[in-house]
This record gives C-alpha cells, sequence and structure tokens, in this order.
C-alpha cells in the first residue's frame, strides 16, 4: 500500500514489569495493527538501568519509526489506548514501575508544547536508552529544538550513569 501525505514519528517504547519484552512487542504490534500507521524502522531492544527514580527493576527500552496519518494528538490518543490494553496503571509514582511505557519522541519537525503533549519529548535528549535507539534508526535524525543529529546528543550525553546493554531475548517471539 502507498499513501499520500502523512508523517514520519518516532515512538519509544519501555516496560519493567513483568515479562518487559513481550509488552514492547505488544506496544509495537498495537501501532502495526493501527490501519493508518506503518512501522517503518525498528531499535535492536536494549536493557536499561532506571533513571529518574531509580529504585526499581531495570527496564527493556526499544525505539520504532512509523509512517502515520495521525495527528500528533490522535497519535497520542492510540498509544495511550494500547499502554491500557498492556495493563498500563497509571496510580503509582511518577517514573516508577510500568507495564508498558509509549512516548512521542518526534513529530516529523514539530515543536508541540501544549499541557497534554510536548513533542520532541523533553526529557529524551538526555536519555542513553532513547538516543542509543534511535541512533541505530538513523544518527542523523535532528532534533528540531536543539538542531542537532541524535548521534551529536549521544555522544555528549554528560551522564555517565545510565547503563544500557543489549538484550538478548533467546525465547521471545519474532518482532512485527
Ligand atoms: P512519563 O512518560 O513522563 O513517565 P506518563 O507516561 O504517565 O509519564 O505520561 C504522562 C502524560 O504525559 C501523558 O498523559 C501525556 O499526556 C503527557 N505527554 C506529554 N508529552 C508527551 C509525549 N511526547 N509523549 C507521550 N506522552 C506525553
Ligand atoms: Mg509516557
Amino acid at each position: 500500500m502507498t499513501v499520500d501525505g502523512g508523517f514520519t514519528a518516532f515512538i519509544s517504547l519501555g516496560s519493567n514489569i513483568g515479562d518487559k519484552a513481550m509488552y514492547c512487542r505488544m506496544g509495537i504490534a498495537g501501532l502495526a495493527a493501527d490501519r493508518r500507521t506503518v512501522i517503518t524502522g525498528r531499535s535492536p531492544f536494549y536493557r536499561t538501568e532506571p533513571v529518574d527514580y531509580t529504585d526499581q527493576e531495570w527496564f527493556v527500552n526499544a525505539v520504532v519509526r512509523i509512517h502515520t496519518l495521525l495527528d500528533p494528538f490522535a497519535l497520542l490518543t492510540l498509544i495511550g489506548a494500547i499502554e491500557r490494553g498492556a495493563g498500563r496503571d497509571r496510580t503509582g509514582v511518577r517514573f516508577g514501575p510500568r507495564t508498558l511505557d509509549m512516548d512521542i519522541l518526534f513529530f516529523d519537525d514539530r515543536i508541540i508544547d501544549t499541557p497534554e503533549l510536548t513533542v520532541p519529548h523533553p526529557r529524551m535528549h538526555k536519555r542513553r536508552f532513547v538516543l542509543q535507539p534511535l541512533c541505530d534508526i538513523d544518527p542523523a535524525i535532528v532534533h528540531p529544538v536543539f538542531r542537532r543529529h541524535v548521534r551529536y546528543l549521544l555522544d555528549h550525553l554528560d551522564d555517565e550513569g545510565q547503563e544500557i546493554f543489549p538484550y538478548d531475548d533467546p525465547g521471545g517471539a519474532p518482532l512485527p
């Protein structure tokens, strides 16, 4: 199928409860199942150290690139529905454990600043677990606020703490 118009967006996926890789795969499958959205790129999965609220389990993280006919707010509604379908419970501590977190990192080169949606995602440029998988898909993506490639942002991270490792998932189902 070819589509005219539409947008390119990058979505991060993260889980640190239960079968974390399975929840990330559910997130990707949920995007792929939407008729207005096609997955056009996918990073490897990573095992990552928690940041912000560190007294919790390690995460599995990944990033996907999509082509979508949805506007940014409709995309936010879609990822919220996919998170809820994966059993996401929002009653716990902010930045705390979650079955599935999906965030919009970039939406074309748009800059959006509303109470419900901030794009580019306001913390992504400080997070190795986001920048590394973004670089795996395309190191030359330009951050529209900082006007730097994501490779540059990764190379200039000042936080040495954030450990990330390739996620080895021998028993995992094939990724969509
Ligand atoms: P966080 O992802 O910051 O850990 P949540 O997943 O609970 O926290 O998100 C809280 C709210 O953040 C969402 O309800 C959503 O409205 C808002 N939000 C703002 N910008 C974005 C974005 N770029 N991607 C996803 N959610 C966003
Ligand atoms: Mg989120």
